[in-house]
This record gives C-alpha cells, sequence and structure tokens, in this order.
C-alpha cells in the first residue's frame, strides 16, 4: 500500500475585514478526494489511535483551561468558566445540527488532557507534529505566519495526512482517493500586545478547528470553491446545499468546483471559512453563539456526509403531530397568518 506523507499547511488567519468570497478542501481533484479523518478506527505508528472512533481528541498547552487561558493578554480577563465554555463551545458548534438542512453530524470532540500537546517548530515557527492528542491546541509568539510583536488576532494551523483511504461516515469504505488526517496543530497568536476578547477567541477558534477538520480558508483557496450554483452573486454563495451531498460518494454530488476569485468582500456573503474577517458582520456578529454558515455546512455533510435515521420515538412523534395537524392549522389560521 502506498503511504505517503503529505504535510499541509493551511491557514492564516486575520481578524481585519478585506477580501473575501465563499467550500474549500485539501488534496481534492476536483469533487473527488479530499483529506478527512478516518471514520474508522485507525491506529498510527508512533501517535496512537487517529480517527473520528471514540472522539477527536483534544489537548491544550499547559494542560488545563486555565493554564491555557493565562498564555494569551485580554482586554478583561475572563472566568475560568468563562473560557472553559467558550473552548468547549467552539468545538460543539461543529457538533451541532444544520438548521437549515436539519442534517447532524458524527463528528464529536472529547477533552484529553492528560495528553500533553507536541508542537512542531521546524518551518519558520510553524509545522505540524501529529504526536500529541489528536488536535493540539497551542498558543505562539512565533509561528510561522507572525513574529514576536505581532499584535493581529490570529491563527494558523497544520495537519498532517497520510495517503490513505479513510472509511466515510456514512459507511463507505475505501473511499477512493481520499487522504487520511492523522493530526492537527492549531496555534493562536499569543504576543503580549496580541489583545483578546472571548467573542473573537469564540469566532477566531472556531475558524480554526475547521482547518483542523480539514476546511480551507474560501477566500486564499477560492478558486477551489465547492458549490451548488455559483454564478458571481452573493445570493448564489449563500443558499443551503447540503443536502445535495451525495453522502456514500461526495464526487458524485451535483455540485461544481468554481472560482469564486479573492474579490471584496460580498455584502451578505459571511462565511465562518473566510480568512479575511470570519464572516463578521452586522448579518454574523462576533457575538453569534452558532457562526456557521450554509456553506461551512455544506462541506461539513462532503466531508463527514451524515444520514439522518429516524429513531422510533421520533417516527411515533411525527405519527402524532400528523394526526394533530388538523386542529393545528384550525388554530394557527384562526390567530395569526405566516410568512
Ligand atoms: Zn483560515
Amino acid at each position: 500500500m502506498k503511504v505517503t506523507t503529505a504535510i499541509l499547511l493551511l491557514i492564516i488567519t486575520l481578524i481585519y475585514v478585506a477580501p473575501v468570497s465563499a467550500g474549500v478542501i485539501f488534496n481534492n481533484n476536483g469533487l473527488s478526494g479530499g483529506s478527512r479523518w478516518d471514520a474508522s478506527e485507525r491506529v498510527v505508528f508512533g501517535a496512537g489511535e487517529r480517527s473520528l472512533a471514540s472522539g477527536l481528541r483534544y489537548s491544550l498547552q499547559g494542560g488545563s483551561y486555565e493554564a491555557y487561558r493565562d498564555f494569551f493578554t485580554w482586554n478583561e480577563l475572563p472566568s475560568v468558566n468563562a473560557f472553559t465554555y467558550t473552548v468547549k463551545s467552539a468545538f460543539n458548534v461543529w457538533t451541532s445540527v444544520d438548521p437549515i438542512s436539519g442534517l447532524g453530524t458524527d463528528l464529536r470532540f472529547v477533552e484529553d488532557f492528560d495528553t500533553p500537546v507536541q508542537g512542531a517548530n521546524y518551518l519558520n515557527g510553524g509545522g505540524i507534529n501529529r504526536a500529541g492528542a489528536e488536535i493540539d491546541l497551542l498558543a505562539k509568539n512565533d509561528a510561522y505566519f507572525w513574529n514576536p510583536g505581532n499584535s493581529n488576532l490570529q491563527g494558523e494551523t497544520w495537519f498532517s495526512a497520510i495517503g490513505s483511504s479513510v472509511d466515510l461516515t456514512s459507511g463507505t469504505k475505501n473511499y477512493d482517493g481520499s487522504t487520511a488526517i492523522v493530526g492537527a496543530d492549531l496555534t493562536l497568536n499569543s504576543n503580549a500586545n496580541a489583545v483578546y476578547n472571548l467573542d473573537i477567541f469564540f469566532r477566531l477558534l472556531t475558524h480554526e478547528i475547521g482547518h483542523a477538520l480539514g476546511f480551507g480558508d474560501v477566500d486564499v483557496y477560492s478558486a477551489n470553491f465547492i458549490d451548488d450554483n455559483y454564478d458571481g452573486s452573493a445570493g448564489s454563495l449563500t443558499n443551503s446545499w447540503a443536502s445535495a451531498v451525495n453522502v456514500f460518494n461526495p464526487a458524485a454530488s451535483p455540485l461544481s468546483i468554481y472560482n469564486v476569485g479573492n474579490t471584496p468582500q460580498k455584502s451578505g456573503v459571511d462565511i465562518l471559512m473566510e480568512s479575511y474577517g470570519l464572516g463578521i458582520s452586522s448579518m454574523n456578529p462576533a457575538n453569534n453563539p452558532n457562526p456557521l454558515s450554509n456553506d461551512d455546512y455544506g462541506i461539513r455533510q462532503f466531508l463527514y456526509p451524515y444520514i439522518s435515521v429516524p429513531e422510533p420515538s421520533s417516527v411515533l412523534l411525527l405519527l402524532l403531530s400528523l394526526a394533530l395537524i388538523p386542529i393545528t392549522r384550525k388554530t394557527h389560521f384562526s390567530n395569526k397568518s405566516y410568512t
């Protein structure tokens, strides 16, 4: 079996609002391939278990939420509880149900603070060490994309992928052309003059976790944008297409690769995976507890296709609600109209 090692660099992430555009994956050929975490248990030599099985394990530099918090400068020091909630929330939004398509996910994240983080420092301060937890959260004042003294609120994430196909979350075995992510190092700028508040920290961390899952920056890799209907307009970059993904063979989905260009930010396009601006806007404000857009959910479904199976209790509820519809409808119409 061919086992090559590919190292993937991802991501500078600035908070500046600048160029933008609209989902992007890595190591793909058109809609084929792509780098994902394996849905099936996988043991990697020297790194241990590396897959979605039993959840993706994450660890923090310093070994606790409090220690990790204290690497950073804050405009107002958050309590340990508030910081803990913020970090957990940044992971948990990736497990949320897509409010438009109704699709859930098999992604799960679990704390693994007993495994110390293991970072890398071989590429101008950057790089990936696949050992440590599956996702290591680091704090550095000197990384690939920034140097000591840099005050930008930014992060960089690298993952290590091996040339070995993965099983998909939908049950497809050895998905053709795919490569397996086996470790990610996520680093946030901890220079003393980079001053965070919890909202920005949350948004930045959530974005970087996207990279650790195999998502690319839509405005940096804009020639590789996956969409259903892009025609140059903002509206064609914001509709939901997650339900269009062929769960057993995403490459066979009725989707295409578009070059959406590194164009000035389009009004109304607020994708979390935008490198510049992180999708922050009046429509997707920094304090939005769920900043994932339709395109973010679309790529999640593309990389980690989810099959929703109604449980017996929901079927029963559905039947009950169907039985209630005549009554409910009457009530609705007598009270107000719906748009
Ligand atoms: Zn990014």
